[in-house]
Formats: structure tokens, C-alpha cells, sequence
């Protein structure tokens, strides 16, 4: 059976990058009918924050990356890496380096000098522990095969080969006995069960250093098959370089919150950056789940762009439910917004917004308070002839009982006629007076929402 896992470092928030690797383990397993699995990689412990978990745990659910299990804390399982690394030096798959910060100093400095790569010099190697004095200080080196090469099948790389010798004799164990990430990521991985390593393609170079952790571990004793590897390209911004702040938002939250974007938004957004089937846009998370494939991603990188999830982002604002639009919409607001007036506002809403931000944007002349506050260009529209005008139309809408769409638009229009204006240079004022902006839905749609009594009031504030 298929087992995947989503291993984020917690240091600071769900990066988009991030959200994707976990959207495409979590796509595999349930493809499968597999498990997905979560691991917290937060070893580094001056980095890791509660707070980055939080954010982590939460970016996944807003996703609906509903994982299996409790999620994994990898700094819990230091005793079993340390075991590991152990068994690893017993079968002579490991050795004791007693080399001393000042000589690998020492050593880097003289490979910096010479041009050449930089790469412990496996000194300790074919050393006795009895060279070394009394009670120094060692730390565990895994003792890769010098001779040969590594190839791994990358699902989504193809065929890549490395040579052995390029691979260094990296650190398993430190002096104090505490592991590192790398032997971490392996003794996990095995322990957890997983099968489908799938993650950024920034760590197909560590593939080629915890492979050998795998082999001398399935040599010693058993049962640690290579696991099938899935390095995906990162996410680039529309520059070509890697995905930073200076390209918007890196976070998931930042998506959400600032972005006005909605998860499913997100979702099909993020499946769609790197992986395609035919020319299909809109998939739901069930037609995902059927469909989603490793064959589909593409090894070039997949470019960051806001305009297109805007735009996804439209379309699934229109596919919404208004009750649900109407409750992250009010949250927005806050106390001054009525859930009811948003639900029913919600269909002329949202006919054109791209993100929750414009549904809010849109929405706040419902809850304005008189007397409303002008933004400066509405303000400029209400001179001396508008706000005769306004008092005209005042006068014919009181005696209006039938306040609907139709009915008002009637009206206006046979009042713009009697003026000779064309309906805009009345529309125009009648905006800023009900809204106290420039732009809003259509203007019948404003007075139907606002009701009769509302409307004339605000008209009335505005005419002279
Ligand atoms: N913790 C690593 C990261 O956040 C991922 C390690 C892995 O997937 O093997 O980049």
C-alpha cells in the first residue's frame, strides 16, 4: 500500500512550495487509496516555533489536506536515530571521525585554496578509534561506498546517476550524540512506513545521501527497501527566480487573509502549477483525487502567477455558496456586517469579484452609517446640479411603491429623459449618495438592497 508523507520544517509558515508538496502527497495516497502522513521536522529547535506548526496544521485544513494519524514530531525520536546510527557503526556502515573543528577548518581552507570541491576528506576512515587520545570526542559518519555509482528512478526526474566518490561521509551522530536532519529523514521515512518520497526538487541531492542510509540498513538487517523517489520542481515567480516575499505572498495564510483567496481557489490553483490533464481547468477535489498522477507533473519549473489564481480564484467565488461567502465576508467586516443582507446582496456581489477583498470592498456600502463618509471623487460629483437633480428624483421615488429593479430602472429612466440626460449622468451622483463611492454594483441593485426607506434617506442627505 501507498504511503505518503508531507515533512515541513516549522519555522516559520505554510509556504505556497510547500503546500503543494503536501497537496500532491496527500492527491498520491488518497489516488492509491494509501495513507498520507505528516511530520514535523523540528529538529532544529532554535528555528522551529509552535506558532510555525500552528500555522502549518491550520494551512493544511483551510486546504482540506485532511492527513492520516497524528501528525509525527520528529525531535521525539532522537533515542531511535541515535540507534540507528549505532547499528549502522556496529556493521561497520558507519565510523567514529575524531577530527576536530580546527582541522576540518584547517581542510576547508586548503580545499578553498586549491579550487577543489569542498567535501570531508573521509580522514578517519581507515583510522582505529585507538589513534585517537583517550575520551575525544567523535561524531558518526556514514561510510559511503568510494567505488560505483547511485542511480535513482525519480518519478518525475527521469533517470539521474551520481557518481559514489561524489557523495560525501556526512554526519550521522554529532559529538553530543543528538542526530542530524539527514539521518533523520531516513530512519523516519523507514519507521513511518512510507513508500512515495515526493518533495521539492531542492533535495534531490540529499536522495543521493540518505540512499546509502537505506541499502546498509536493508544489508544489516532487512526490510528497508529504496523508496520511490518524486523530486518536483519548485515554484518560480514570474521572474524565473525561486519563489521569495518580493513576489507576493509566500504563505498560505497571506493567500488567504490578504489575498482574499478561496482554498478550493487555491487548490485547483496549486494541482494545476506543475501538473495538467489535457486542457481541464475547473477539477473538483474528488476529479483530482481520480486523476492525479506523477506522470502528470512537469520537470520544468512551474511560474507563480497572481493574475491566473485571481482569476480562478473569480470563477470559484461565483461557484460559491452565498451563505458561506456572506460568513467569511462578515468576518471581514466585523460587527456592523448582517449575514442575512450579505447572503442576499451576495449573487450582485460577486458577479465580478476576483478575491474576498473586493466582496468586502463591495459590500461596505451595506453597512454604512449616515451620515456616509465621500471618498473625494464622490464627493466631486455631488455639485450644485447633481444635487438637484437627486432632489427631483427623490421627489418621484417617495411616491415609488414598487421597488424593484425593473420598476426603478423605469423610473430613472423616464426622469433622465425628462432632464434630456443620458441615465450615467445621473447614475453617477445617485452612486456616491447611496454609496459614498464611485463604484459599486448597479445602481437598481444598490437601491433594492438598501430597501426604500435607506435609500431616500441617503438620496435625501445628498439633495438639495
Ligand atoms: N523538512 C524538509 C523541508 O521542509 C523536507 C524534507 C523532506 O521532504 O525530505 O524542506
Amino acid at each position: 500500500p501507498v504511503v505518503t508523507r508531507f515533512a515541513p520544517s516549522p519555522t516559520g509558515y505554510l509556504h505556497i512550495g510547500g503546500a503543494r508538496t503536501a497537496l500532491f502527497n496527500w492527491l498520491y495516497a488518497r489516488h492509491h487509496g494509501g495513507r498520507a502522513l505528516l511530520r514535523i521536522e523540528d529538529t532544529d529547535k532554535k528555528r522551529s516555533t509552535q506558532d510555525a506548526i500552528d500555522k502549518i496544521i491550520e494551512g493544511l485544513d483551510w486546504l482540506g489536506l485532511d492527513f492520516d494519524d497524528a501528525p509525527v514530531f520528529q525531535s521525539d525520536r532522537a533515542e531511535r536515530h541515535a540507534e540507528v546510527a549505532k547499528k549502522l557503526l556496529e556493521a561497520g556502515h558507519a565510523y567514529k571521525c575524531f577530527a576536530t573543528p580546527e582541522e576540518l577548518e584547517e581542510m576547508r581552507a586548503q580545499q578553498r585554496a586549491n579550487k577543489q570541491p569542498m567535501r570531508y576528506d573521509r580522514r578517519w576512515r581507515d583510522h582505529d578509534e585507538s589513534e585517537a587520545p583517550a575520551g575525544a570526542p567523535y561524531v558518526i559518519r556514514l561510510k559511503v561506498p568510494t567505488e560505483g555509482e547511485t542511480t535513482i528512478h525519480d518519478k518525475v526526474q527521469g533517470k539521474v546517476t551520481v557518481k559514489n566518490a561524489e557523495i560525501d561521509d556526512y554526519v550521522l551522530l554529532r559529538a553530543d550524540g543528538t542526530p542530524t536532519y539527514m539521518l533523520a529523514v531516513v530512519v523516519d521515512d523507514h519507521d513511518m512506513g512510507v513508500t512515495h518520497i515526493i518533495r521539492g526538487d531542492d533535495h534531490l541531492n540529499n536522495a543521493f545521501r540518505q540512499l546509502p542510509v537505506v541499502r546498509a540498513m536493508d544489508a544489516i538487517e532487512g526490510g528497508w527497501p529504496d523508496p520511490v523517489y518524486a523530486h518536483v520542481p519548485l515554484i518560480h515567480g514570474p521572474d524565473g527566480a525561486k519563489m521569495s516575499k518580493r513576489h507576493g505572498a509566500v504563505g498560505v495564510e497571506g493567500y488567504r487573509d490578504e489575498e482574499g483567496v478561496l482554498p478550493e481557489a487555491l487548490f485547483n490553483y496549486l494541482l494545476r502549477l506543475g501538473w495538467g490533464h489535457g486542457d481541464r481547468e475547473e477539477i473538483s477535489r474528488e476529479e483530482a483525487v481520480e486523476l492525479f498522477d506523477l506522470d502528470g507533473v512537469g520537470k520544468g519549473p512551474a511560474r507563480f502567477d497572481i493574475k491566473k489564481l485571481q482569476n480562478i480564484n473569480g470563477h470559484y467565488i461565483r461557484e460559491a455558496d452565498d451563505a458561506r461567502l456572506a460568513g467569511i465576508v462578515a468576518e471581514r467586516i466585523g460587527p456592523d456586517a448582517d449575514r442575512t443582507v450579505l447572503t442576499e446582496a451576495m449573487p450582485v456581489l460577486k458577479t465580478r469579484a476576483r478575491s474576498i477583498n473586493e466582496l468586502v470592498d463591495g459590500a461596505g456600502f451595506l453597512f454604512a452609517k449616515r451620515p456616509l463618509s465621500m471618498t473625494d471623487k464622490a464627493a466631486g460629483l455631488l455639485d450644485e446640479e447633481a444635487r438637484e437633480r437627486l432632489a427631483g428624483l427623490s421627489k418621484m421615488l417617495h411616491v415609488q411603491n414598487d421597488w424593484t429593479i425593473e420598476a426603478l430602472e423605469a423610473t430613472t429612466k423616464a426622469y433622465a429623459e425628462q432632464l434630456e440626460l443620458g441615465l450615467g449622468k445621473l447614475a453617477q451622483p445617485m452612486r456616491a449618495a447611496l454609496t459614498g463611492t464611485t463604484t459599486s454594483p448597479g445602481i437598481f441593485d444598490v437601491l433594492v438592497l438598501l430597501g426604500k426607506e435607506e435609500s431616500l434617506l441617503r438620496i435625501d442627505a445628498q439633495a438639495s
